[in-house]
């Protein structure tokens, strides 16, 4: 723009929205992205429904808000509210769990019907560090991605397994989204 007052530099602020069934990982994701924490026995935290990140991208500041359903789902009880206004979205499954990889279809199409904008989206197979006990082919995975459009990753939220590299990949391309239409 070349009027910004000086000092004041230019920022981003988008919403970010973690989906998908119970358990499959969603609020340890966000805690080890956000603080590096990892959490055995967690349970969804009454009262914390998003944390804000902040990454360098040219040189600007851009901050994710990343919201967690804080448990609604297992109500069946993802309200509106919870997807409006993102501009991102990691749908999640888990590795382990095949029935989790069912329902993504049915996350998408919800995700789908409540979203207004562009939204990034990624496909995260949580739980890579349970390769033992896997019910879902990394190639499966790769393919529902590819029909759908949607950037893939597997991921461990317990040994940190390309955790930072999901969430960067979806807001640098809310950035580049953004910045496309601005432009
Ligand atoms: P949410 O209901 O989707 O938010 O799932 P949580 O984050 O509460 O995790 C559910 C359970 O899965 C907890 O017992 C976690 O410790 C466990 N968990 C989460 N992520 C991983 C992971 O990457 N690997 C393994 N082995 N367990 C995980």
């Amino acid at each position: 723009m070349g009027d910004e007052a000086e000092g004041e530099a230019e920022e981003y602020l988008f919403k970010v929205v973690i989906i998908g069934d119970s358990a499959v990982g969603k609020s340890n994701l966000l805690s080890r992205y956000a603080r590096n924490e990892f959490n055995l026995h967690s349970k969804a935290t009454i009262g914390v429904e998003f944390q804000t990140q902040s990454m360098d991208i040219d040189g600007k500041e851009v901050k994710a808000q990343i919201w967690d359903t804080a448990g609604q789902e297992r109500f069946r009880a993802v309200t509106s509210a919870y997807y409006r206004g993102a501009f991102g979205a990691l749908l999640v499954y888990d590795i382990s769990r095949r029935s989790t990889f069912d329902n993504v279809g049915r996350w998408l199409q919800e995700l789908n019907t409540h979203s207004d904008t562009t939204v990034a989206k990624m496909l995260v197979g949580n739980k890579c560090d349970l390769d033992n006990i896997r019910e879902v082919p990394v190639e499966e995975g790769k393919a529902l991605a590819e029909a759908e459009g949607l950037f893939f990753m597997e991921t461990s939220a317990l040994d940190a397994t390309n955790v930072k590299t999901a969430f960067e990949i979806v807001i640098k391309e809310i950035y580049s989204n953004v910045s496309r239409k601005i432009l």
